[in-house]
């Protein structure tokens, strides 16, 4: 129960990170400097009203200087980014998978809210986790135990991943463009789907990327008819990948047994 708490505590404060990369990322800021500070007036943030989660209800919403509201995405991050901390070591304990899982967790999260609000994927931060995604791969590969297709999630497999991962969303891409005669799907999509696919693993990645089509279409359909969004509207992808590659972490093994249950 401790160690959970003191992840929250870690999860949200990388949290609060996330959301100046989000919002300087797009917007080709440094992340560094300057310290923070109100994206409405600029007013320097002090370290107490800079407490991730609760100085967003300790300030009312807004900010103590120009008193503009400030966006519910701040505690909406911070408290994603803690929940994730506390649920991938509930789930895996706290080992090299930890590291390699919340790692994708935080880029995740990163790319969603950037999708959400600019409608942009960066390519920064793909290029970190490949990176980053191939070199924890290259270092945990003795250790990561075996999926239930009994096929070591190893270097090999993360590679594997990432070539079928990219190579489907090239493919779908490429169908979308024909269908409909429109990009429903962008380059940053494609090479989302690849460095996911490095940290996830095949099995894993089919199953996120079934799990994101899936719930994208449900969402297109049900906006379409409740008259938010029109055929042509470009759904921001990023955020049911995320889902999607979430629930494979945390559910992956279950939902596979369960499947290949029925169907046997
Ligand atoms: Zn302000």
């Amino acid at each position: 129960m401790f160690i959970k708490l003191i992840l929250f505590c870690i999860g949200a404060i990388i949290g609060s990170f996330l959301n100046a990369v989000i919002y300087r990322l797009p917007r080709r800021e440094s992340l560094l400097f300057p310290g923070s500070h109100c994206p409405q007036c600029g007013e320097k943030i002090r370290w107490f009203d800079n407490i991730p989660i609760l100085s967003f209800f300790l300030l009312g919403r807004k900010c103590r200087h120009c008193k503009l509201p400030i966006p519910v995405r701040y505690p909406i991050v911070e408290i994603l980014s803690a929940v994730l901390f506390v649920i991938i070591y509930h789930v895996y304990g706290f080992n090299y998978e930890f590291f390699f899982y919340t790692t994708l967790s935080v880029l995740l999260l990163t790319v969603t809210f950037t999708d959400l609000e600019k409608g942009k994927i960066p390519n920064s931060v793909i290029l970190l986790g490949v990176v980053l995604g191939l070199l924890m791969s290259l270092i945990f590969w003795p250790v990561r135990p075996p999926s239930w297709t009994g096929w070591p999630l190893n270097f090999t497999n993360s590679l594997i991943a990432f070539l079928v991962g990219g190579g489907i969303m090239i493919f779908w891409a490429a169908a979308g463009k024909l269908l409909f005669k429109k990009e429903s799907l962008g380059a940053g999509d494609i090479k989302l789907v690849a460095m996911a696919g490095i940290f996830l693993g095949l099995q894993n990645t089919l199953l996120a990327l079934f799990l994101s089509f899936l719930t994208a279409t449900i969402a297109g359909i049900s906006m379409i008819l409740l008259k938010k969004a029109r055929m042509d509207s470009r759904l921001p992808f990023a955020p049911f990948l995320a889902s999607g590659a979430l629930i494979s972490l945390v559910y992956g093994n279950q939902i596979c047994t369960w499947y290949f249950n029925i169907i046997r």
